[in-house]
């Protein structure tokens, strides 16, 4: 079979999926969660024109001669409108957030001021006409667009949402993955490791990457490698997105993800991807739930889970953007050229002092090792029969997510 490249795959496995439905939240439950609409503004900010400044608002006219000595009115804190109007030879106390009153066209700060009587402010130096202002709809107006449809909202998205009085808004349904390791030799974290054993690092470690990336994880637990059990445990797969099941997906005796499952209502739609790691990655549907079979070594897993994984649980939330951030990183020392497989490397991907991203390969390549692929924070791409690279020379990069 030859093996397919990872563009092409990557291209199949997102056409097989669909956003899911919206649902309403409150603006406090919103944060990190996937707007399903474009968002729009309630109300105008600044409602009206509002000072900047702690300062007198005056009419810029009565500057026109030099330092100019005015007569208070009145003022105007935040939260309080004064009522009249300001007419020649006249201003206003104001403060940050207050309202400019009728007939003031320029705020001067208070530290160009000085106060000769309890009545009486004297501008020692004037500003330009309209000067720390802040305009009414300046920020936006009712009606306006202030997040597009498919922005992950941040802590900034939610206080733009505020101000802008939007209480509840539409959001992606959180996208439920179920998870499922197999394995004779799996014990669970914490449980007693004997002969031949090892511990189930993959579940932890993809639940945690896809519960922080929006996702409700169901971990399924072990299915040993035999029949009845992969069976039995593929028979709790129900009201998911997606199904992922980790290890059982290469060429082995012992790799029964493929036989056992193609008899439960598996359509494999691809096997094999030109990667490394990650080489036996399988796509499917498993009884019309789409179902990645991700390899069993802890970098393959990881870096499949990053390359195919994330970029469908993106799709599902309907994400403007999917998948990892792509930069361009220079290479601290030189790599040979590459085989026939897009190879992806562990690497610890830092600025240097003139802010460049620099690229130190994290240690050995080794698909089941864990330590190398913790101490990085990329993966540096290398293209199929890619040339070698110089020190120094630009190539592109994922950087992982948390
Ligand atoms: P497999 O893909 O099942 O052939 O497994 C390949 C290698 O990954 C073997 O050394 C397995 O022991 C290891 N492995 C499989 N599943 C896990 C898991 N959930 N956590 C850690 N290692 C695993
Ligand atoms: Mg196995």
């Amino acid at each position: 079979m030859t093996l397919l490249p990872v563009s092409d795959a990557l291209e199949r496995l997102l056409r097989a999926f669909t956003p899911v439905c919206p649902e309403t939240v409150p603006l406090r439950q919103a944060h990190g969660r996937i707007a399903a609409e474009d968002i729009k503004s309630r109300l105008t900010q600044p409602p009206f024109d509002a000072s900047a400044m702690d300062g007198y608002a005056v009419r810029h006219a009565d500057l026109a001669d030099g330092p100019a000595t005015l007569k208070l009115i009145g003022e105007a804190p935040a939260g309080s409108v004064f009522s009249g109007t300001i007419g020649p030879g006249e201003a206003v106390r104001i403060f940050t957030g207050g309202v400019m009153p009728k007939g003031a066209d320029t705020v001067i700060i208070q530290e160009n001021t000085e106060k000769p009587a309890e009545d009486m402010v004297r501008i020692l130096e004037s500003a330009p006409r309209g000067k720390n202002i802040r305009r009414a709809g300046g920020d936006f107006r009712n009606g306006d667009i202030l997040v597009e449809k498919g922005t992950r909202l941040t802590s900034r998205h939610i206080g733009l949402l505020a101000a802008a009085n939007v209480a509840t808004l539409p959001v992606s349904r959180i996208p439920r993955v179920a998870l499922l390791s197999t394995g004779d030799e799996l014990v669970e974290v914490g449980g007693t490791v004997t002969a031949g054993q090892i511990v189930n690092s993959n579940a932890v470690m993809l639940s945690t990457l896809l519960e922080h990336q929006g996702a409700e994880v169901l971990e399924l637990g072990i299915a040993r490698d035999n029949e009845s059990s992969l069976r039995i445990m593929a028979e709790q797969v129900r009201d998911v997105d997606l199904f992922v099941t980790i290890g059982g997906a290469s060429v082995g005796d012992h790799d029964l993800v493929q036989k056992v499952l193609g008899t439960q209502g598996l359509e494999v739609d691809f096997w094999k991807i030109a990667m490394r790691p990650g080489k036996p990655l399988i796509f499917g549907h498993y009884r019309d739930i789409p179902m990645l079979g991700l390899p069993g070594n802890p970098a393959s897993a990881y870096v499949c889970a990053l390359v195919f994984l994330l970029p469908a649980l993106h799709r599902l939330q309907g994400r403007r953007s999917s998948g990892a951030q792509k930069v361009m990183v220079s290479l601290s020392c030189a790599l040979p050229a590459n085989g026939p497989r897009q190879h992806y490397l562990r690497a610890r991907i830092d600025s240097d002092a003139q802010g460049r991203l620099v690229a130190d390969l994290a240690g050995a390549q080794d698909s089941g090792w864990l330590s190398p692929l913790a101490r990085s924070n990329g993966l540096l791409i290398r293209p199929p029969q890619a040339p070698a690279a110089a020190q120094d020379a630009l190539i592109p990069a994922l950087m992982l997510p948390e």
